[in-house]
């Protein structure tokens, strides 16, 4: 089956790397992967490598910007010059711009923000290596850097993109799906709640794909969020391993 002359899904009903269409790409998650940051995460998913790295709740510098009812959110999420195949330039592009805006949006509603008047939180995203679900990789990546900083939060957030090629629905698209694709769409989900806290859609689907592409992310969702917390558990269970060890 071809989508936009490049085959993305073979007779056997295989993709280009061999999943099928509702099977995400093997995840690695670990917390507290830096140790000058307050809180910080990495996250391999696919071919996909990124670190997150938190820091605040700290003074807001210029004080005009503190906001005197809650927590100011930042993100800031670059790629690497050697993220790509071919060179990026360092420069800030819009598509960064973009995305920082997009995934402080979808952290945003888990962070107990009215806890912290007059102060910053900071969210540094640094895309090491990208093929395709950048944004939903570091969504889950910086929830757990966030949690990892001790910042108080009503839940984690973990997400996973679902596109389309030859009307069929694939979770977690590659780079070659998204870019030969018929359609992306990033979904970030708090699941303690249910509660959706990204949806974008590129491309054309229908109400009952979109239904379908919800009930495929939020499995996939679901599995993340087990592996954040248990990165988390990981972390804690070193430390405590550690102090037991020294005294
Ligand atoms: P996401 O990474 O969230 O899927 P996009 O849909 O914008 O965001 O990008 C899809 C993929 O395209 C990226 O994951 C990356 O593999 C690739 N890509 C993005 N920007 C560039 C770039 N400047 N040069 C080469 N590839 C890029």
């Amino acid at each position: 089956m071809r989508s936009n002359n490049v085959v993305l899904i073979n007779e056997e009903g295989l993709r280009v790397d061999g999943r099928r269409p509702n099977e995400m790409r093997p995840f690695k998650i670990i917390a507290g992967y830096l140790s000058n940051a307050d809180g910080s995460a990495y996250i391999e998913l696919g071919r996909n490598k990124i670190v997150a790295a938190v820091y605040g709740p700290r003074e807001v510098h210029p004080k005009y910007l503190a906001l005197p009812h809650r927590a100011t959110v930042r993100c800031r999420y670059s790629m690497a010059p050697f993220s790509v195949e071919e060179r990026k330039s360092p420069g800030r592009s819009r598509r960064e711009i973009e995305l920082s805006k997009v995934i402080r949006e979808a952290l945003e509603p888990a962070i107990f923000v009215e806890e912290y008047p007059r102060t910053v939180i900071d969210i540094f995203i640094q895309v090491l290596e990208a093929d395709g679900g950048t944004r939903t990789a570091s969504i889950t990546a910086a929830s757990v850097a966030l949690a990892d900083a001790g910042i108080p939060m009503r839940d984690l957030v973990a997400a996973i993109a679902v596109g389309k090629a030859s009307d069929t629905l694939l979770l977690d698209l590659n780079g070659i799906e998204d870019q030969y694709g018929d359609g992306d769409m990033p979904i970030a989900i708090m699941p303690r709640y249910n509660l959706v806290t990204l949806f974008q859609a590129d491309g054309i689907f229908a109400p009952e794909e979109i239904e379908e592409a919800l009930k495929m992310a939020r499995e996939a969702i679901y599995k993340l969020y087990e592996g954040q917390k248990e990165a988390l558990k990981r972390k804690y269970l070193k430390i405590r391993e550690e102090v037991l060890s020294s005294e």
